[in-house]
């Protein structure tokens, strides 16, 4: 599902340069659930943007489903993303004046997806993260959990073939980053593929390989026992 060979990216900022990602290679097989795993400022969002074709690399080949990810225009760079990639981050970005329902409706909308059929939707991605009574409510008045559920409803709306999902337990507290990867674990074992950053050991052993990135390079990149995230609860 994704390849990557040789990536190097490196930040510019003014005569200095800050080389980030020195010669990545990787690759994950469709219905993997991997964590990408490093300190903070190892550049795990740096790759992670890469591959979500938020940003480009300066060196080096992806290829996600078999296409060649290179100088693409942003048109087509933007219907990459809606049909291949689901995002989740770390601060939900839901849209604050939209509903829940509105919110996991979004990706659908951009799609082109009529009302009716969006609602539907919708509501059948909501139903799935547990939430369904809350479709009327804003994000201000649901928790943090409830808020990353809706994220991760709307991250699968457009049906990705993908999930890159950077800390997406970074602002929750234990037991509800226990909850959210429990859901994390159940989409994956419908088959959908999912990255996960994070720089959180017990989260990590909650996929099923994980990925190592220290100063630039991976270090390690091994198959783990997965720990069922509720068992920890
Ligand atoms: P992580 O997600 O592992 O914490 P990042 O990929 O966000 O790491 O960042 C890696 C390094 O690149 C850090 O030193 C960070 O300060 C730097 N960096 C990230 N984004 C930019 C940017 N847009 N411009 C300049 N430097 C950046
Ligand atoms: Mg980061």
């Amino acid at each position: 599902m994704i390849e990557i060979k040789n990536l190097h990216k490196s930040y510019k900022m003014g005569t200095n340069s800050l080389h980030v990602l020195k010669g990545i290679n990787f690759s994950v097989a469709e219905g993997e659930l991997v964590s990408i795993m490093g300190s903070s400022g190892s550049g795990k969002s740096t790759l992670l943007n890469i591959l979500g074709m938020l940003d480009e690399a300066d060196e080096g080949s992806y290829t996600l489903d078999g296409l060649p990810i290179k100088n693409l225009n942003e048109k087509i760079a933007a219907q990459y993303r809606n049909k291949f990639l689901g995002f989740i981050f770390q601060s939900f970005n839901l849209i604050s004046y939209k509903n829940a329902l509105d919110n996991v409706g979004l990706p659908l909308y951009y799609q082109g997806i009529k009302h009716k059929e969006r609602v539907e939707i919708a509501m059948s991605y909501l139903e799935k993260v547990g939430l369904a009574d809350w479709a009327g409510h804003l994000p201000n008045e649901l928790s943090g959990g409830q808020k990353q559920r809706v994220a991760i409803a709307r991250a699968l709306a457009s049906n990705p073939k993908v999930l890159l999902a950077d800390e997406p337990t970074g602002a929750l507290d234990t037991k509800t980053s226990y909850e959210v990867m429990d859901l994390i674990q159940g989409i994956n074992e419908e088959g959908r593929t999912i990255l996960i950053v994070t720089h959180e050991h017990d989260i990590a052993e909650m996929t099923k390989r994980i990925v190592n990135l220290k100063d630039g390079v991976i270090i390690d990149d091994s198959k783990v026992n997965q720990v069922r995230a509720l068992s920890n609860v």
